[in-house]
């Protein structure tokens, strides 16, 4: 089951991809694991997945540690609380969920000197929804450049998860938005290669835009109780 989801969700990708003239090598699958049990990870594994994304933090670090013994990369993508920092700065390999200095300079403090650089993604708040997490655009530059000063971060680009919406043309235009964002702090100076948007039921659209990583759970793992 999963092995054929990974398959179909691969071919998805690949088809996006050449309607959309993009290269299908410019894309990346993160597998979303949250809620999930290692067993349905290590399926995933067997199927040639090796980017896993969790956002539930004691969940996945006792995952990390039942995987350790497999090449893997681990991307947090969850809510981030002050709380939270240093096990994710310990355990993971990105988090794409930054949304604040006060954040960036707790991470950049307890990222363990024996591991390379975090890499991070700053969560955006797209559509402006009140309660959402992420930056509002007006904010990201400064945000941005504080991060890149940051020694023991990487900024790697931005992320985004917008109000669901089932119209194709309407799911563009948040990313649309994104990535002209993007480009503009590429263009401030910024060594930026990830564009991480799209999810299960917006992934065409998302690559459409120009999405360089996509993450996928549903499609993959089948319908989460929650979460
Ligand atoms: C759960 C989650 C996903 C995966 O969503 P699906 O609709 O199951 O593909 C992607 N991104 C984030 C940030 C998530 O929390």
């Amino acid at each position: 089951m999963i092995s054929d989801a990974l398959t179909t969700v691969r071919q998805r990708i690949a088809e996006a991809a050449r309607q959309f003239a993009r290269a299908p090598d410019s894309i990346q699958l993160l597998a979303v694991s949250k809620t999930r049990p290692v067993a349905d990870i290590v399926t995933a594994i067997e199927s040639g997945q090796r980017c896993f994304g969790e956002s539930y933090l004691q969940e996945a670090i006792s995952k990390i540690g039942a995987l350790r013994n497999y090449p893997l990369q681990w991307h947090f993508i969850g809510p981030l609380q002050s709380n939270k920092t240093r096990l994710i700065a310990e355990h993971f390999d990105w988090v794409q969920s930054l949304d604040n200095e006060k954040h960036a300079v707790r991470l950049n403090a307890q990222r363990p000197t024996h591991l390379p650089p975090l890499n991070v993604c700053i969560q955006v708040n797209i559509s402006n929804e009140p309660q959402k997490s992420g930056i509002r655009l007006t904010e990201l530059p400064t945000l941005a450049q504080a991060i890149a000063e940051l020694p023991r971060l990487r900024l790697r680009g931005l992320m985004a998860l917008p109000a669901p919406c089932a119209d194709f043309n309407q799911q563009r235009l948040p990313f649309r938005a994104l990535h002209t964002a993007y480009q503009q702090l590429q263009a401030s100076g910024l060594a930026l290669d990830t564009l991480s948007m799209g999810m299960t039921n917006d992934l065409a659209a998302a690559i459409a835009e120009g999405a360089t990583l996509v993450r996928i759970g549903t499609a993959i793992f089948g319908e989460r109780e929650r979460g």
